[in-house]
């Protein structure tokens, strides 16, 4: 049996309740005060919220349904009005994270933190890293860490809390040297991201490279069953996974023992899973767009900020038996669907769990070109004979059925080269590059 998350009781304090009678209508309770505080301070210490909420009454949210009419916020109105979006002066700031933009505006995002705010993430990393370390052990943390408030010094941070000694190796561009580094600190425990974790268990060797690795965290892109599975064949650990985005506060929410979905930071975060194309909220189950309000943040507030990643709330229990909720993996961004055909969409997450299945790859890079055809490019890096790779690559696309159906009909033709693995030039989180032909 699962060990209940240690989220639950963490929260419970949080919210002001005793450990073990934390339930959902407590949380309701609280987080929709909060959602009042929060839209009331945002209203009367931001100009952008002024602005945005002067339509939206005083004392509002009364009901989680009356919020369901609060106007949303995104990723375009944090670039436009950036500085706008502060409830404090910027001397009150302690960290801000610059986030370069994937989109085509190639203004950076960037979100305020003041110190409380920031402590706040390292409270929620402290609490959900405790299920993966304990006082007197390692951790090598494979993410940026050289700017203050990066996500590496930030878990350095927290772990050296618990008693932790942190190896901060940055994302991981030589595979070998990461693992050089695990069998000479001999860590308990590696943090990284999902692909380049990757990386390690393909080129490491037959061994595990630290005898005693028992966990590994994902964190910052999207997760593969097969990837998942890979990891934990090759090195025998468990696998957690983090959620969490820069205007979260960096941290979101982290799956427990049952490894069944995030449990989310309920008492700092609201969620909502809305439809993308109305903004209706979703059946509970069904898949939309995560959009979030932060409950106590006091630097810059984000308020139904359309998050565009896509999951869905689980329905049922967790087997650790909180009453925390859960939500699934993110199963894709919404920018991130393509279109292969009239009617079928692939995304990354589609070709990941085809190719990664394949011992052989390490990583690969996806286009397409839209067209009559339309052309999807897939390079795949890795070792072995480079036609074996190709052809092994070829044969597990062809089997993906929005593929295959594209193919089929004319609609897509996919063109697969194998090539030895390259130097890394990870940047933002993967996905497949759309170009108009
Ligand atoms: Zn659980």
């Amino acid at each position: 049996m699962p060990k209940t998350t240690p989220l639950e009781s963490w929260i419970a304090r949080k919210i002001g309740v005793s450990d073990g009678e934390l339930t959902r209508e407590s949380i309701a309770e609280y987080q929709l005060r909060k959602l009042r505080e929060t839209l009331d301070w945002a209203r009367s210490h931001s100009p952008f919220y002024s602005r945005r909420l002067r339509k939206v009454s005083e004392g509002t949210p009364g009901s989680f349904a009356a919020f369901e009419r609060v106007p949303f916020t995104n990723a375009t109105d944090l670039q436009e009005h950036g500085l706008q979006f502060l409830c404090v002066s910027q001397g009150d700031i302690d960290r801000v994270v610059t986030l370069e933009s994937s989109g085509t505006s190639g203004v950076p995002k960037r979100v305020f933190l003041t110190t409380a705010d920031h402590e706040s993430t390292i409270d929620f990393f402290r609490v959900g890293m405790s299920q993966l370390l304990k006082n007197g052990q390692s951790v090598l943390i494979a993410l940026p860490f050289e700017r203050p408030g990066s996500v590496g010094e930030l878990l350095a941070t927290t772990v050296r809390q618990l008693g932790v000694r942190p190896i901060l190796c940055g994302r991981i561009t030589e595979p070998g040297q990461a693992i050089e580094m695990m069998k000479r600190e001999q860590v308990e425990c590696v943090i990284g991201v999902p692909v380049e974790i990757l990386s390690l268990v393909r080129t490491g060797g037959r061994d595990v490279p630290s005898r005693f690795l028992n966990n590994v965290l994902l964190c910052s892109d999207h997760v593969s069953d097969s990837i998942v599975r890979a990891i934990r064949k090759k090195w025998g650990c468990e696998v957690f996974e983090h959620y969490g985005m820069t205007e979260m506060g960096l941290g979101g929410g982290v799956d427990c023992e049952a490894h069944a979905g995030y449990h989310l930071r309920e008492a700092d975060l609201y969620f909502e899973i809305v439809d993308p194309e109305s903004g209706l909220l979703c059946q509970p189950g069904a898949i939309g767009e995560v959009v979030v309000t932060t409950l106590t943040r006091q630097g810059m507030p984000f308020i139904r900020y359309r998050t565009g990643d896509l999951s869905r709330f689980l329905p049922d229990r967790c087997a650790c038996g909180t009453v925390l909720r859960r939500m699934d993996r993110v199963c894709a961004r919404k920018s991130g669907r393509v279109a292969v055909g009239a009617h079928t969409e692939i995304t990354i997450a589609t070709l990941d769990e085809a190719l990664f299945c394949l011992p052989e790859v390490e990583d690969f890079s996806a286009s397409i070109d839209s067209g009559r055809p339309s052309k999807l490019i897939v390079t795949v890096y890795g070792s072995g004979a480079k036609e074996d790779l190709q052809e092994q690559a070829r044969a597990v696309l062809e089997r993906v059925p929005e593929i295959d159906v594209a193919e089929k009909t004319g609609e897509l033709h996919v063109i697969v080269n194998a090539v030895e693995r390259r130097a890394s030039t990870f940047t933002g989180k993967r996905r497949i590059e759309q170009r108009v032909a």
